[in-house]
Order: C-alpha cells, then sequence, then structure tokens
C-alpha cells in the first residue's frame, strides 16, 4: 500500500527543507531530535507579533484579551490532541523534561517515602533518569530498571516480577528516541494498577506518530514536547488526572499560580494554572495550535503509514551495506534507526554525512545507560518525518555505504 499522503504538496509546506548544504540538497534525518516547523506554525508566530503580542490572563485591553483566547485555544487543541477529560488537566510547561521534573519534584516529595520503590527502563532518555534519581536521593526511594533484550524491547516479564507493594510509581518511556521501540504501555499501566502505582508516560517521540488517547491509556500523567510534533521550542505539555494534580503541591512559585497573596499566608489558584507561575512562552503555545492543526489535517494513521514504509524501506537497504549493524530492532518500531559501522566512529559517519548534505543525530541520543548496555560509546540515527522521501532515503544509503567503505 503507499501512502494517502501528497508528499510533494506537504514540503512546500517546510521551505528550510529546499536548500542546499555543502552544496548538496539537504536531507534532514534529525526528527527525533526536532522536527522541522510548517509555514502555518511559523506564521503563527509573525502574527502573533505583529498583531496581539500582549501578556496573557491579567490584562483588561483588547490585545491582552485577544492572546489570552488564542493560548487558551492552543490548550484546547492539547486537550483534544491527548483526549484529557478537561482543560484543568492539561498544564502548559516548558517541554517533556519541565514535565517530568515536575511530577518528580511536586508529586514525589510530597508522597514518595523512604522504602518506596520507583520503575523506570532501560530505555529511558536522561530527562527521564536524573529527576527520579533526584527524588531518590531526597526521599530513600530506591530505583528500579526493566531490562531490554538484544532488539531493545522491555522484558515484560522482569517488570512483572518487579512490580509489588512497594512500587508507588512507574515512569516509562512510549517510544524510544534511540532505537524507536515502541513500548506497550497499555498493558504496562494495567499491570500497575494491579499494585497501586501511578504511571507517568513519556509521549516525547510518540505523539507524532501514534495516536495518543490518555484516557484509553489510563496513564496518571502523560508529557511532550511541541517541537517534536511540529511545532516550536520551549513549550510542552503536561496532562495529568485532575484528583492527582489537585492533591499535588506546586512546583514553582510566582504569578499566576496564585489566588490570594499576603505576607502571612498564600493561597493558590485553580488547575491548571496552580502549575504556570510566571509569564509563559506565549507566542510558541499559540503556534501549538497550529501544529496540531497540521498533524490532525493530514491525520496520524496516514502520517505513520509513510514513516514506515520508509523505516521498511531504509532497513532493508541498510542490512545491505557491509559492516553496517542497525542497533534496535523491535518488531514494534517508529521510523527511528540507530546503527554503528565496525571500525568506523559514529561521529565520523555523522560528519560524512553532513559533508554530503545529510542531517543524522550522532552520540548518546541522552540514553548512556542505553548505550552502556549494548557495550557501545554512541551510534548515528537517522529519524523520518511525514516530508521524508525514498529518495532521500536512498541518498543517504548511497553515501552511507561509500562512508562505511572509505573509512574502514
Ligand atoms: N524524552 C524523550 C523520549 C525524548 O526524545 C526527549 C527529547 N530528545 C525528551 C524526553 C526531552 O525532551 P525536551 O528536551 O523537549 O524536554
Amino acid at each position: 500500500m503507499t501512502t494517502k499522503l501528497d508528499i510533494v504538496q506537504i514540503r512546500q509546506d517546510f521551505p528550510i527543507l529546499s536548500q542546499t548544504v555543502h552544496g548538496k540538497p539537504l536531507v534532514y534525518f534529525d526528527n527525533a531530535a526536532t522536527s522541522q516547523k510548517p509555514l502555518q506554525v511559523i506564521n503563527a508566530l509573525t502574527d502573533y507579533y505583529t498583531g496581539y503580542n500582549s501578556n496573557v490572563h491579567r490584562g483588561v485591553h483588547f490585545l491582552a484579551d485577544k492572546a489570552t483566547t488564542a493560548f487558551e485555544e492552543s490548550r484546547e487543541a492539547a486537550r483534544r490532541f491527548i483526549n484529557a477529560a478537561s482543560l484543568e488537566e492539561v498544564v502548559i510547561t516548558k517541554g517533556t523534561t519541565e514535565g517530568i521534573n515536575l511530577v518528580a519534584s511536586s508529586y514525589g516529595r510530597k508522597f514518595i517515602k523512604e522504602g518506596d520503590e520507583i520503575i523506570i527502563s532501560t530505555l529511558e532518555h536522561h530527562a527521564n533518569i536524573v529527576p527520579w534519581q533526584m527524588l531518590c536521593e531526597q526521599t530513600g526511594a530506591k530505583l528500579r530498571i526493566i531490562p531490554i533484550n538484544e532488539q531493545g524491547e522491555l522484558l515484560m516479564d522482569e517488570y512483572e516480577k518487579m512490580l509489588n507493594p512497594r512500587t508507588k510509581f512507574v515512569s516509562v518511556v512510549y517510544v524510544s528516541n534511540a532505537l524507536g521501540t515502541i513500548n506497550p504501555v497499555k498493558e504496562m499501566i494495567k499491570m500497575a494498577r494491579k499494585v497501586g502505582a501511578l504511571v507517568l508516560i513519556d509521549g516525547a517521540q510518540a505523539v507524532s506518530h501514534l495516536d495518543t488517547d490518555v484516557q484509553d491509556l489510563d496513564c496518571d500523567f502523560f508529557v511532550f514536547s511541541a517541537h517534536k510534533v511540529y511545532g516550536t521550542t520551549g513549550i510542552g505539555i503536561l496532562y495529568g488526572k485532575k484528583e492527582i494534580l489537585e492533591s499535588m503541591p506546586p512546583f514553582l512559585g510566582g504569578g499566576e499560580m496564585i489566588k490570594e497573596v499576603s505576607f502571612e499566608k498564600t493561597t493558590y489558584n485553580s488547575l491548571p494554572y496552580k502549575f504556570e507561575a510566571g509569564t509563559p512562552n506565549i507566542a510558541d503555545v499559540v503556534a501549538l495550535k497550529y501544529a496540531i492543526g497540521y498533524v490532525e489535517k493530514l491525520g496520524k494513521a496516514n502520517i505513520a503509514q509513510h514513516e514506515h514504509e520508509l523505516l521498511t524501506y531504509a532497513t532493508e537497504k541498510m542490512q545491505e551495506i557491509p559492516k553496517l549493524t542497525i542497533i534496535g530492532t523491535a518488531k514494534e518500531k517508529v521510523g527511528v534507526i540507530s546503527f554503528v559501522a565496525e571500525g568506523v566512529h559514529h561521529f565520523d559517519l555523522g560528519m560524512m554525512l553532513d559533508a554530503n548534505g545529510i542531517a543524522v543525530r550522532t552520540g548518546t541520543h541522552c540514553t548512556m545507560p542505553l548505550m552502556s548496555r549494548f557495550g557501545i560509546s554512541g551510534t548515528a540515527r537517522a529519524s523520518f518525518a511525514v516530508y521524508n522521501t525514498k529518495e532521500e532515503v536512498d541518498i543517504f544509503v548511497r553515501e552511507l555505504a561509500k562512508a562505511i567503505q572509505m573509512m574502514s
């Protein structure tokens, strides 16, 4: 089956793609780090700054009202995007990292105690490791790690064995940024429920590829960043179940998150504002509605199908390249391919590809423990988005094969 999308047309929405780099047409395969932005999103930023730049929520004048309406429309778009039950459950953050830190800090410091256990996995990004380590240091709780197999899939029977009445929290990645593995998070949440643990899902790499329904998943928290789903950098969403968010203390203190302040006592604002201290990144939040609208217009299923075709095509071609090994061969994967080449450092591979206009990521992908699990110092990683093409895969595979042959 071929894709229903008109990729040539879609590429017109992303002017950045039609440039040359080092004299070669740009092939942008670093989408897991950040996706490119369509004109609809870029124009939303310009419209905001040229038409109605103003602070939100506190002003009575025309511009403040317009900015506030646009800001809150993005919250509604995000609610719809992940199917949260209410707007009170949709907190605007700086991104995935801040969302996880907010939960670990606010929920964690109130409810996690010495001897409690928190489960994460070997596949986690540092953003879903370090906040929990910090919490464990502060509380005396214990961090437990779900192991993986050689394909980069979680060992579910090990996870099951780990769950016990001391397990208070499970925080796992939906889709691995380094390997592309899709984790069976719905099943994992059900299993955690049996011991009464809460679950946070790191959806940073999931929302651009998979349909996300937080009510169907029944997760307690869900976090993602706008910039990986055709939105801009510096903003993201934390979803939390209302009654749990209500029970948590504020994360940052300041303007907006308060109801009344006196030197004797301060009372806090209602949800979601209790967790939104200070002036937010208004323009970028406003633009989020357009990023979500863009994905909705194309259809997640169509995007996923196109990216899956690229993944299958690229994987087959790459398997024919001598001395190349793909790291991460899970049955359920998104369009992310990590690889190493015998005798060639991943950094040199990245440089050689760059010289040919091809952008891939090299290094540890903020997953150092995962790299250690495979006994490697890092990988090169190609990751696809809706605007990528088979022709680009052909260029990439050709230049990659040449680079490995030359350097190994
Ligand atoms: N988790 C995962 C799985 C990611 O891929 C990333 C971004 N690479 C993050 C967390 C952190 O996201 P951000 O830097 O946007 O906060």
